[in-house]
């Protein structure tokens, strides 16, 4: 099958089908050719409806959660926006195509510099990238109308939640045990109060850095 097939039949059976509708979600995983994001070995099954290893013990998320984190986030397209965990970068992909402005920080550097050529064969030219420990955020670009974390942390990383523009969505897997990961939203209102929801249980690769797990997990 040519990828435009299988990438169609991706968002028939695994994504519409599962209840994310939202056109501007839609159109953006339309038009991002996941296979350029996994490894040359694994492209193959870079449609079907599971995470693949990018490397360093690291994933790509599953297509539906890509999908339903990027609908969380309730962006309606213009926005300046956070990913923490670019691994090879397919999130930030789909988020360039509804966002003005993609900043992405990603902690080990092997990973970061190919996310950087993928963005780059794609022109995908309003992602920014930077390595280091995304727990600590990207102070200098705040405020940020959404941030999504792609790797589960013990608790929100406070310096995420003070670059959370007022009105502005994070959505991140948060739990104490890999067993017990929940994906939560928090929507920052006026002064700095957070509304939090429980999204549903998800499985993540761990969040590390200083606000982070330091080992183990
Ligand atoms: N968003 C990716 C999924 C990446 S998996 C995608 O679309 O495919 C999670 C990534 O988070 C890994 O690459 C891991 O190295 C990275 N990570 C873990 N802790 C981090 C930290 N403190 N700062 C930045 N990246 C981190």
């Amino acid at each position: 099958m040519a990828w435009q097939e299988e990438l169609e039949e991706m968002l028939e059976v695994q994504i519409k089908a599962r209840g994310v509708r939202n056109p501007l979600v839609l159109k953006a995983l339309s038009r991002i050719p996941r296979h350029e994001f996994v490894p040359q070995g694994c492209r193959k099954q870079a449609y079907r409806d599971r995470p693949l290893p990018i490397g360093e013990g690291q994933t790509i998320s599953q297509p539906f959660i890509v999908a339903l984190m990027t609908a969380k986030l309730r962006l309606c397209g213009g926005e300046s926006v956070l990913e923490i965990g670019t691994g090879l970068g397919y999130q930030a992909a789909v988020l360039s195509q509804i966002a003005s402005l993609v900043y992405t920080v990603e902690r080990l550097p092997s990973l970061a510099d190919r996310a950087r050529e993928n963005f780059a064969r794609l022109g995908l030219s309003n992602i920014f990238l930077k390595k280091g420990d995304g727990t600590l955020g990207w102070p200098e670009k705040a405020p940020f109308e959404g941030i999504m974390v792609t790797a589960t942390g013990p608790l929100v990383p406070g310096p995420l939640k003070e670059q959370l523009a007022v009105g502005g969505r994070l959505v991140m897997p948060v739990g104490s045990t890999r067993q017990t990961q929940r994906l939560i939203r928090l929507t920052k209102g006026q002064g700095g109060h957070f509304q939090q929801e429980d999204l549903l249980p998800v499985l993540f690769v761990p969040l590390r850095g200083k606000h982070g797990w330091q080992a183990g997990f």
